[in-house]
Order: C-alpha cells, then sequence, then structure tokens
C-alpha cells in the first residue's frame, strides 16, 4: 500500500507531524522533491525535531528511509542532520540515497543568495537554500548526479562546464570572485565517499518493496500553491509538491498510489512574498501569529514571521483538487480556542464578481475575500481523543470546511504532540 502525504496550501500545514504518525504504520518512507528548504517540526517524547531534509520516518529506528531521485540533495546539511537525529535519538536512522538524486552544490547556495541581493525588494522571498539554482541546473542538464561522483574525471569535467558559465554571472551580474573547478571536485568527491554506503538503486528497491506489499509513505514538502505549473506563479518553488509528482520523483508506477492525504491548517499561513487573500494584519495577525503551531508561527528553516489569514476555502479546496485528495488532515484546531468567530473566505470578489474557483495569479492579486463568520467555541480542546466529544461550534466549524473541501477530514489534529490527533 502506497500513501502520500502533501500539502493543500502554502506549506507549513503540519505534515510532519501527521508523516510521523503514520510512520509508526509504515515500513518506508519516501522523500520525492525539494531540498532543505522547508521544515517539518515534529515532537516528540524526545523533544522537539526540525527536519529539513530527512525523511519523517528517520526518528522509528525501523524504518526505511528514502531521498529520492526528485530530491535536491545537500549533503552537508543531510550529514549535519542526520548527525544530530542519530545523537539525540541513540540510533543510527535507516536511510537510502537515490544513485540519479542530484547534487546541491555550494554554488547553487552563493547563486540563491547573489539572486535575491540583486531583485532587492522584487526578491520572491527564497529560503537561500540553492533550490531554484538547483532546478534550473537540473534541466538544464548540467547538474550533477549523485552517481557521478564516484567517477572524478567526469565529475571534474562536469563542474568545469558548468563553472564556466556561473563564472560569467559571478563576474559581470553579481561582482563575486570566481568558482574554481578543481577544489569544487575535492570536495564533492569527498562528500560523495561519506554517502557512499547509502547510495543505492532506491527505484528498483521501491519496486520490490511494492511487490512485496510493503507499507511506503511518500512525504511531500511544500503545498499545493508553491508549484510550478499549479501554484501562484512565480510565488512558486522549483519542484512540484503534488502527488502526481510523487511517483516520478521517487521512481514508482503511478497507479501505485492508494491515498492521498491532503494536509490543510485550521487557518492559513503562508511564509515568503506573493498575493494572500485572506492575510490578517496589525493585532489580529499578531495574536493569532503568537498562538499558533507549537511556538508561534515562526518559519521551521528560517525563523522568519509567517504570514497569518482566515481559512481560505476558495485556495484549499483547489489545494485539495490538485492533489487529488482522497482524504484531508485539518491541523493546529486548537488554535482557534480563543476566538468568539471565526471567519472563513468562501469566495473572491474580483472586478466586482465574486467568484469560487481558485483564479490566475494577475487575477488573484486583484482578489478580495467574501467572509463568512462562524461561532468560536471558546474552550480548550486540546486533549480530547474523540470527534464526538468537541464542542459543538468546533465540529460545525470542521463540518463547514470539510463541505467547502469537498473531501473528508479523517484526521483533525487538536496540538502538536504526536498524540493529540482525532481520527474520524
Ligand atoms: P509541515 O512543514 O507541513 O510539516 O509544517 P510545520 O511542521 O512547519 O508547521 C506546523 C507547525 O504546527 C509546527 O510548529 C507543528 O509543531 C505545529 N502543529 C502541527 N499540528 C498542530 C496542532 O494540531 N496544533 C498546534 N497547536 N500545533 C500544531
Amino acid at each position: 500500500m502506497v500513501r502520500a502525504i502533501v500539502g493543500a496550501n502554502w506549506g507549513d500545514e503540519g505534515k510532519g507531524k501527521l508523516t510521523d504518525l503514520l510512520a509508526e504504520e509504515s515500513d518506508i518512507v519516501v522523500r520525492f522533491q525539494g531540498g532543505a528548504n522547508a521544515g517539518h517540526t515534529i515532537i516528540t517524547d524526545q523533544g522537539k525535531f526540525a527536519l529539513h531534509l530527512l525523511p519523517s520516518g528517520v526518528l522509528h529506528p525501523d524504518i526505511m528511509n528514502v531521498l529520492g531521485s526528485g530530491v535536491a540533495l545537500d549533503i552537508n546539511e543531510m550529514l549535519e542532520e542526520l548527525e544530530s537525529v542519530k545523537s539525540r535519538l541513540g540510533f543510527t536512522p535507516k536511510l537510502m540515497i537515490s544513485d540519479r538524486a542530484q547534487v546541491l552544490t555550494p554554488y547553487h547556495v552563493a547563486l540563491d543568495c547573489y539572486e535575491e541581493e540583486r531583485l532587492g525588494k522584487a526578491s520572491f522571498g527564497s529560503t537561500h537554500s540553492g533550490i531554484a539554482p538547483f532546478y534550473a541546473d537540473k534541466y538544464a542538464k548540467i547538474g550533477i548526479q549523485v552517481c557521478q561522483l564516484y567517477h572524478k574525471d567526469l565529475l571534474h569535467q562536469r563542474l568545469k562546464n558548468a563553472i564556466s558559465q556561473k563564472n560569467v554571472l559571478m563576474d559581470a551580474l553579481y561582482h563575486k570572485a570566481p568558482l574554481d573547478a578543481d577544489e569544487l571536485t575535492e570536495t564533492l568527491w569527498a562528500l560523495g565517499q561519506k554517502i557512499a554506503p547509502m547510495v543505492a538503486d532506491t527505484a528498483s528497491y521501491l519496486h520490490e518493496a511494492i511487490k512485496e506489499g510493503k507499507q511506503i509513505l511518500l512525504e511531500g514538502q511544500l503545498g499545493t500553491l508553491r508549484d510550478p505549473d499549479h501554484g501562484i506563479f512565480p510565488y512558486t518553488t522549483s519542484s512540484s509538491p503534488l502527488a502526481g509528482y510523487a511517483p516520478v520523483g521517487a521512481g514508482i508506477p503511478p497507479y501505485a498510489v492508494q491515498e492521498v492525504i491532503c494536509v490543510t491548517k485550521a487557518y492559513s499561513s503562508c511564509v515568503g512574498a506573493g498575493p494572500f487573500v485572506t492575510e490578517l494584519f496589525g493585532d489580529e495577525a499578531e495574536e493569532l501569529r503568537r498562538r499558533g503551531g507549537d511556538a508561534g508561527e515562526y518559519g521551521a528553516k528560517t525563523g522568519r514571521p509567517r504570514r497569518v489569514g482566515w481559512f481560505d476555502c476558495v485556495a484549499t479546496r483547489y489545494g485539495c483538487m490538485t492533489q487529488g485528495a482522497t482524504a484531508c488532515a485539518l491541523t493546529n484546531l486548537d488554535v482557534l480556542s480563543y476566538l468568539d468567530k471565526i471567519a472563513i473566505c468562501t469566495g473572491y470578489r474580483i472586478d466586482g464578481q465574486v467568484v469560487t474557483h481558485f483564479p490566475v495569479t494577475p487575477l488573484l492579486d486583484k482578489a478580495e475575500p467574501v467572509y463568512e463568520f462562524l461561532p468560536g467555541w471558546k474552550t480548550d480542546i486540546r486533549g480530547i481523543r474523540r470527534y464526538e466529544d468537541l464542542p459543538a461550534a468546533c465540529r460545525a466549524y470542521v463540518e463547514r470546511l470539510e463541505q467547502e473541501a469537498q473531501v473528508s477530514f479523517k484526521y483533525l489534529s487538536n496540538g502538536p504532540r504526536r498524540d493529540e490527533m482525532i481520527a474520524r
């Protein structure tokens, strides 16, 4: 059985927690796209873990974790994270890295930073992790595959070629010191040696695992609205966070994925630039930000304050539809317990017309929210384990969102800890 867990919105929906929970029932957890540019926060008995690149299964000693060919492999980041998990948990997580994954190099990080610096106020709010330059190189066919790290002459030749282009930019556009192919060859070669025992043909491994009926979890990063094709372009990421891409980035058949669980928050949050129709400002925003998540709404990767707003039915319905959600998980429901009334956005007013479908970016820029107000429940709901035990107003809120999203909300999360989950 293969399941995908993906985000319906801008990311940070709480996928990490759900993945961690469902990982317990899984044999294998796979990351299929993205790099160390986002973060999953998971809270276990051993404390809080912010995972950036490693699959969430690393917190369980028996689970095999796979970094598929679709990921942006920042080897230094990955090794650091692995070391930190190892030292805190006292066991070495099981990890395999696809021999076809590509390597995110120090120059991708540098170019990402220089480009954002050059753009100034017009920047996209990149996390400076090198993701956009990395995927640009992958599709321009000048990237470095993991398997190429073990052929030194080939590695040198490929780096020389890539760097001859980069150095033109370094000099003419960014006015920075040139890169050195010899030095980089040695650096990447040494990193290759460090990960060698973990490198494998992960696609074949997963095909075999599917045949054997293993439980496989595909873990998405970010959410629908960051997809380069279907998201809020250009405020998107550079790889597809869609369940539809998961078979490609993991290397398995598309029809192997049987369940797509789409995660959404009981309100909205967004890191980075771009239109955000239900955004709150001032004291209202500050209060929601402070109460959100496990320690306020601040980026797991960057520590930046997240933009927050009311639940957006238009965006979430689109997010679930585009992911092909078979079920939804609603997280952070406990966060809203302080409110007398809660707004949900049921439509966008664009040029005087109310629309309920999610529009393209130039129209989204003009969209104003149409709100419906629901009564709050004004009581702490943490600790509740059965749906029937939630206050009636809380259940009414969940059911109204469910109706709008057009997907059943199978999981409700009412606290950041592992056990704070209501299954319906
Ligand atoms: P991800 O990238 O989708 O995994 O999301 P993050 O982990 O970055 O953000 C989710 C945040 O919400 C983290 O701080 C979690 O600890 C927290 N969280 C997840 N579920 C809940 C919940 O039900 N209630 C509260 N209060 N916090 C939650």
